[in-house]
């Protein structure tokens, strides 16, 4: 492995009063990302691993973990700080690096062709409230490791938390030896920045992370884009499953996070015959049944729009005992998820809810378990999850889903690498493709060609 000197740092001597990589201007970011990115192109892969270790390493200090989950939960209003420190500590360690660009190499007597991996330069991605600092985290490697510069406009309900994050970066990079400035992000975010960013010339990738609106505008760019959009992960249960773990999963993945993570059970599909059991087991595991169809009203009335097509943006991520106490019901100590038996139509089940409210649907066997689950998934392509132990369904489902992620037998975040092989992202790329977004997806395919000599 061959190492060349470290390329000069764009700022060497930083000022510790002002946060490193924020800008208020868009212009102002895209211009010193650009210029990182132009001295990074002359950085070897060894330095590349060397501030991908760096950006892990400030990720994962034990004080920088809890405040970034104790300041997303401060300052979103959302959330479990717990379960954002380990969603953190994941997109740390277990987001691909480097190693992810693996080169395919054709070679004959003509000689040796290679596909390799080459940066796009500047991207320009927006980031959601839900996870903020573990999208910039998971962002940061992929992108970095693919050889690129990165411009975040980050959601404005989670700022703050968002320029500590990204000057923290950047000073354990510069401290590694990397050009200042690889991570930028706008101080102060809002539509018109992120138009901005998307129309600036110098932003050669878009990545957005979010809802249908800005996944919609960045495909509507004329760039190249990844979108990694919404989803209403079903949840099917058929008499064939292990019920008390299934029912274990379904409440661990439900109330993970308080429901914010776009991969969480958002619906229960179960065959009748198990629905008791398993509405008891849940019970046990910490769920708490809400039937009385008045009680029900007043948490629709409560949590969703007016026309039942959104949940209310304040009661997303709260939590269960908050939630039960608004609608007068007094939740038990161990209250984590709130559980109702309802009907296919219930906007419960139609909507993205993101909040620990989980409804359960009966129906009269697995095949019409499968269909209603891809019919509420509505098409996003998103997250689907099945306990079963039948492998023929299990493939039926996998297939007919089409979903990006499929999860059998297990919570739905063993999806992302959480408890479950494989590795993280906080990017998936269901609208456009890519999938489990990691290095390879921000990077260009280059068709390198050696012929040979005779
Ligand atoms: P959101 O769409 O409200 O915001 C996402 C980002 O887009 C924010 O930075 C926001 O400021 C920006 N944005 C939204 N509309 C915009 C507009 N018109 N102009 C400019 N910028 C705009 O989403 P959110 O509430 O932060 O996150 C929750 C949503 O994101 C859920 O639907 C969830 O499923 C989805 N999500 C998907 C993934 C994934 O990997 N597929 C990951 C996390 C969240």
């Amino acid at each position: 492995m061959t190492t060349s000197p470290t390329p000069s740092i764009t700022d060497p001597s930083p000022t510790t009063s002002e946060e490193l990589g924020a800008f208020d201007e868009v212009s102002d970011a895209v211009s010193a990302a650009q210029s990182a990115f132009e001295t990074y192109l002359d950085c070897t892969l060894a330095q590349r691993r060397l501030f991908i270790a760096a950006i892990r390493a400030e990720a994962t200090r034990e004080e920088n973990l809890r405040h970034m989950a104790v300041e997303a939960v401060a300052e979103t209003r959302m959330g479990n700080a717990e379960h954002k420190v380990l969603k953190n500590r994941y997109a740390a360690t277990l987001t691909p690096g480097v190693e992810d660009l693996l080169v395919e190499a054709y070679q004959s007597d003509a000689g040796m062709t290679t596909m390799e991996y080459a940066p796009y330069g500047v991207i320009g991605a927006i980031t959601p409230t839900t996870n903020p600092t573990e999208t910039i985290i998971s962002n940061s490697i992929g992108m970095l490791a693919a050889g690129n510069a990165v411009v975040f406009s980050p959601h404005p309900r989670a700022r703050h938390l968002s320029v500590w994050l990204v000057d923290r970066l950047n000073r354990a990079l510069v401290a590694a030896g990397a050009p200042l400035n690889l991570i930028t992000i706008i101080r102060k975010p809002s539509m018109e920045a992120t138009a901005q960013l998307m129309a600036t010339p110098q932003v050669q990738m878009l990545v957005a992370t979010g809802g249908p609106q800005i996944v919609g505008m960045v495909l509507s760019s004329g760039k190249k884009a990844i979108g990694a959009g919404s989803g209403n992960p079903p949840v099917v249960v058929d008499e064939t499953a292990d019920i008390p773990r299934a029912a274990r999963d379904i409440v661990n993945g439900a109330s993970f996070d308080n429901n914010l993570p776009c991969t969480a059970e958002k619906e229960v599909v179960a065959v009748s015959s198990v629905v008791r059991e398993l509405v008891a087991d849940m019970v046990q595991e910490g769920a708490q049944l809400v039937n009385d169809p008045e009680i029900l009203e007043k948490l629709r009335k409560l949590l969703m729009s007016p026309d039942r097509q959104h949940p209310r943006p304040s009661w997303v991520g709260q939590d269960a005992g908050t939630i039960l106490r608004a609608v007068g019901v007094e939740p038990r100590p161990d209250t984590r998820l709130i559980i109702t038996e309802t009907t296919p139509d219930d906007p419960l089940v139609q909507v993205e809810m993101l909040m620990p409210v989980l409804p359960i649907v009966a129906v009269e066997d697995a095949a019409a378990a499968i269909d209603l689950a891809i019919e509420v998934e509505h098409g996003h392509h998103h997250t689907a999850i099945m306990h079963s132990r039948d492998v023929t369904r299990l493939e039926t489902m996998a297939r007919r889903s089409r979903t990006t992620i499929f999860v059998k037998n297990g919570p739905s975040y063993s999806g992302i690498g959480i408890e479950g092989e494989g590795f993280a992202t906080f990017t998936i790329a269901g609208p456009t493709g890519e999938g489990l977004t990691s290095a390879r997806s921000f990077a260009r395919r280059r068709r390198c060609v050696l012929n040979a000599s005779v």
